[in-house]
């Protein structure tokens, strides 16, 4: 496998104009002899192994005016509106086909640059990566407008659905290559250009994909993907003047920032998927060994790394020593170990320092008095390994229970009754995800409706697909993603009135 390390525009790798920095990534085979390489001055590491293999071009503040001139010329030359909804169509298809071709290649690369299990890069985040895209590529024909009757003798208006236009897009480094997907794929339906920031963490999917975008026949300049810095690519992207919408996944203190850029700047449509603490209800009626097993995917799955997690546990009185039994007994059972392992269900946490804001987390957890009944301790050895960790005795003032951790470490209290346990699932300043376990539909339809969330889950949790929208409420966002819902973050409607047969009397 080789991977590009230059900056991709108009469809041809190349080098910074300005920048001397480069980041330092882990792979195969780096193409060393390629112009864009350059002396290496930041570290990324295998997180399986703390080995670095090779390094990237990071791209400066002119690198991205340069991307974004490039899909500001596609816009209005080849795609936007020069371009019709079935070729839109029949592209995104061939890059979901060509996706499907190069699933292990991309899974292998994946693995490596973030630690995550091989299989589950290839069956989960690449297979439905490839069906977002055949989903959007299904929408591209069908961005309608609306004929509204004024008043059916002389006026009548129409709207049209244009695609807002140069999209910047800055992703996070949890599922880079979903992320992506998740991104692209309505974007470019809807018919707007592109300017990709890449988590600077796990940028080499991204630079796998953008070959495959040259090799399915996009014209140049539909998608540019510039690695870079958070702080140089993405702060230059979300305060351009000529970009007309940033969507962005990551932290809420980032998303925070870019939101403030984009106000500055030219007052940019803005869309948010940012952080959560989610909350995991399990009821007494619940089949307690399918709960069991749903909370172990709500915060084991990716190795806790995952905006959803759910990281807070409640669990009815009555049902509380047995449940707990059953679910460390279960977290036993996840064998996190590299990703190259077929055995292992999760991998090592993407980078150190990941891995020691969690182990701080795990230790604020301790002083404040909770108490670890598994997991909590370091492995020797090699690697960012977090063992499943679960916390007892939590209150609802600690950190562990307020903030969010991104690793697998759950935190775990008791409730008596519904409507306290609805208070305290809602007593947070994230709104992303939330789920319950029951058996008694009229407690699953009244809980579902109280809680404070985006997603609601019921008797299972983490499951998304494509139709259906995602997104958060309270600071995990603003915005959906998914499902016809997010078509309105990619277009911009323009209302059209029309006269056929009113005089104006002049003088008014
Ligand atoms: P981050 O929010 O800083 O990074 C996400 C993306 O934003 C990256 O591409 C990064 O380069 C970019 N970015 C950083 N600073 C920016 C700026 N000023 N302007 C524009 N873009 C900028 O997240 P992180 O530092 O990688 O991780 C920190 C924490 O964020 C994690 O520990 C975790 O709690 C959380 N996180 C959440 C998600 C999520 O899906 N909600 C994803 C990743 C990380």
């Amino acid at each position: 496998i080789t991977v590009p390390t230059g900056l991709f525009i108009n469809n041809e790798f190349v080098p910074s104009v300005d920048s001397k920095e480069t980041i330092e990534y882990v792979y195969v085979r780096m193409l060393r002899e390629h112009p864009a390489s350059r002396e290496i001055c930041d570290r990324c590491i295998n997180p399986a192994t703390e080995e670095v293999i090779c390094s990237i071009v990071a791209g400066s503040e002119k690198d991205i005016d340069i991307a974004v001139a490039a899909a500001r010329k596609a816009f209005k030359t080849t795609w936007g509106k020069n371009v019709t909804g079935f070729e839109r169509s029949r592209l995104i298809n061939k890059l979901a086909d060509l996706i499907e071709r190069d699933a292990q290649e991309l899974a292998e690369l994946e693995a490596l640059n973030n630690g995550k299990p091989v299989k589950i890069a290839r069956d989960f985040d690449i297979g439905d990566s490839v069906a977002c895209l055949r989903y959007y590529a299904g929408w591209a024909d069908k961005i309608l407008g609306q004929s509204i009757e004024v008043d059916n003798k002389t006026k009548f208006a129409f709207t049209r659905h244009d695609p807002i236009g140069v999209c910047g897009q800055i992703i996070p480094w949890n599922y880079p290559i979903n992320m992506w997907s998740w991104k692209v794929a309505p974007a470019l339906a809807c018919g707007c250009t592109i300017v990709m920031k890449p988590s600077e963490i796990t940028p080499l999917t991204a630079l796998k994909l953008s070959e495959l975008v040259v090799e399915a026949g996009f014209p140049p300049g539909v998608i540019n993907t510039v690695p870079s810095l958070g702080s140089v690519g993405g702060a230059a992207l979300s305060s351009h003047k000529d970009v007309d919408k940033v969507a962005f996944t990551g932290s809420t203190v980032t998303g925070r920032r870019i939101m403030e850029a984009a106000a500055k700047s030219n007052l940019k449509k803005v869309s948010l998927e940012l952080g959560g603490k989610s909350p995991n209800i399990v009821f007494e009626s619940a089949d307690l060994d399918q709960a069991a097993n749903w909370v172990g995917l709500g915060i084991l799955y990716n190795t806790g790394q995952d905006c959803t997690a759910g990281s807070r546990l409640f669990v009815q009185d009555t049902i509380y020593d047995k449940f707990i039994a059953i679910v460390v007994e279960k977290f036993k059972q996840m064998k996190i170990g590299d990703g190259f392992d077929e055995a292992s269900g999760g991998g090592p946490v993407v980078s150190k320092m990941q891995y020691d804001k969690i182990f701080s987390f795990i230790e604020s957890g301790k002083q404040e008095g909770a108490k670890a009944i598994l997991g909590g301790e370091k492995r020797p050895g090699k690697g960012y390994f977090v063992d499943p960790t679960i916390f007892v005795d939590v209150t609802p003032d600690m950190k562990i229970v307020r903030e969010e951790i991104f690793g697998p470490v759950l935190s775990v209290a008791k409730f008596k009754t519904e409507e306290e346990v609805i208070e305290i699932a809602n007593d947070t300043a994230y709104g992303l995800g939330a789920g319950l376990h029951s058996n008694d539909a009229n407690q699953c339809m009244r809980v579902s409706q109280a809680l404070e969330a985006g997603t609601v889950w019921v008797n299972q949790y983490n499951i998304l697909t494509n139709n259906v929208p995602f997104g958060g409420k309270k600071q995990s966002g603003i915005g959906r993603e998914l499902g016809s819902y997010a078509l309105e973050e990619y277009t911009s409607v323009k209302a059209i009135h029309w006269n056929y047969g009113e005089k104006l009397d002049w003088p008014l």
